[in-house]
């Protein structure tokens, strides 16, 4: 199907960060045939769907470098309770819920993240294969992990890292498995990498698994670095290292991998991370809940190195992690307006796409490149006035003022409906899973409920 998306605002996010005032975006074989005049291009695709964008912008689909939309389940509990939340609750409820229930908390996170005008989601995470399929439906372009660990994940809030072989194993097989069946599906829409979920719960045996198994397919890897006080502690205490001289010393620190966080990295771990050309995924806006992130991001900047968002823990909002990460970024400088916007929003659209190795079919409007672009609503009020359309985007930018989205050339969302999924089934489906799973974790466990609105929510907490 072609398509002619006439008389936009490009942002093209290109090399030269170029804008294009009324320009059309022709589409032809699910990539961008042609930027140029609508009568032109008229005349070269005469068979084409004109659709006319006055009023709107064009900017390339975002591309949300590290979230769990698993997680979703946890949305509105643990942002305000305090101790541990990676293995106080984000393990616990994972390993509880059900294969259905995964899907469904995976589905309002791509509903989330489509109508925030996000194209790409980089979601590593546990028992991918049971909601993989959900997510291929939602229509978005997806990078899918599973997220690896040989410590018996569940032990750690105990305070106890066992490493167990057997463990490391079954997340091996499962991996094996997301490759075998995931990479290169859905029309190559969906890719696989290899994950080590963090530095504390891998050890060297398992990080040298997961190398292997990246080299021996051929894919790209992911890690958090540094996230907690416990990673921290727990990789000082069982390797006399900062979590990033361990990956290092494992083979971990290399231009193919994206880790996420940084939080507790030294100016050394920083400079080190530079020179191996490691992506930095910056979660800001999930990392600030409890207090602006103190991940030295003007030290990665004045490093070079190459920065990506992303959203991380119960959130899609991609708009949220631009507008938080200038917040949080241009404070490592005291105050400041460093880094600028673009950078932003860069951080958003083309970094994410070098840090998948994709720049060349991802992450802006050029001509050859996969149609995966986000259409904004210049109308909405929060855009007026548009002096610099980017600053507005950045400091401003809603999920509302997204009016349609295309992955590959096609609508997932057109006019604020998303065509690809029924909302409303979708956030049904979320309410009742997050209810059942947590009443489920609650009944067999020592947790403490969260403070709920919800009448007899937690009821069963302490029990068993
Ligand atoms: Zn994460």
């Amino acid at each position: 199907m072609e398509l002619l998306l006439e008389n936009a605002l490009v942002l093209t996010c290109d090399a030269a960060r170029s804008v294009r005032p009324g320009a059309t975006v022709a589409i032809a074989g699910g990539r961008i045939a042609a930027i140029g005049e609508a009568e032109t291009l008229r005349a070269a695709h005469p068979e084409a769907e004109r659709v006319d964008l006055s009023g709107k912008a064009i900017l390339p689909g975002l591309i949300n470098s590290h979230t769990h939309t698993l997680l979703m389940v946890l949305r509105g509990t643990v942002e305000d309770m305090s101790g541990d939340a990676i293995y106080g609750y984000m393990s616990p409820i994972s390993f509880a819920m059900t294969a259905q229930e995964r899907a469904a908390m995976a589905e309002l996170g791509c509903l989330e993240a489509i109508r925030s005008g996000t194209t790409t989601l980089v979601d590593p995470f546990r028992h991918v294969t049971d909601y993989a399929d959900a997510m291929i439906g939602s229509g978005l372009r997806l990078y899918l992990s599973e997220s690896a660990a040989d410590a018996l994940t569940l032990e750690i809030r105990h305070g106890r890292y066992v490493y167990d072989r057997a463990w490391g194993e079954t997340f091996l097989a499962r991996a094996e498995d997301l490759i075998a069946r995931y990479h290169g599906a859905a029309d190559g829409r969906v890719k696989v990498q290899v994950a080590a979920h963090a530095p504390d719960n891998c050890s060297p045996w398992m990080l040298g698994e997961l190398s292997a198994l990246a080299a021996r397919h051929g894919l790209r890897r992911t890690v958090h670095l540094s996230q907690s006080p416990i990673e921290r502690d727990q990789v000082r205490a069982a390797h006399d290292a900062t979590s990033a001289e361990y990956l290092d010393r494992h083979g971990w620190l290399a231009d193919d991998v994206v880790a996420a966080h940084w939080t507790f990295c030294t100016p050394d771990d920083i400079a080190l991370l530079a020179r191996r050309g490691v992506h930095f995924a910056h979660c800001a806006a999930s990392s600030s809940r409890r207090g602006p992130h103190p991940a030295r991001a003007d030290l990665a900047i004045d490093a070079g190195v190459n920065i990506v968002l992303g959203t991380d823990n119960m959130s899609e909002d991609m708009f949220a992690a631009m507008a938080i990460g200038a917040i949080v970024q241009r404070g490592t400088r005291g105050r400041s307006v460093d880094p600028a916007s673009q950078a932003l929003l860069d951080g958003a659209t083309r970094n994410g796409a070098a840090a998948l190795g994709e720049l060349a079919d991802l992450g802006t409007v050029e001509v050859g490149k996969c149609a995966d672009l986000a259409i904004i609503d210049l109308s909405h009020p929060a855009l007026c006035p548009a002096i610099n359309l980017v600053s507005n985007i950045v400091h401003y930018g809603t999920p509302e003022m997204v009016d349609s989205v295309l992955v590959g050339g096609r609508f997932v969302m057109r006019g604020r409906r998303v065509l690809t999924m029924d909302q409303g089934a979708v956030v049904r489906r979320a309410q009742a899973a997050t209810e059942a799973a947590w009443a489920r974790l609650l009944a067999a466990g020592d947790l403490a409920a969260p403070p709920s609105t919800v009448p007899g929510f937690g009821a069963g907490a302490g029990r068993g």
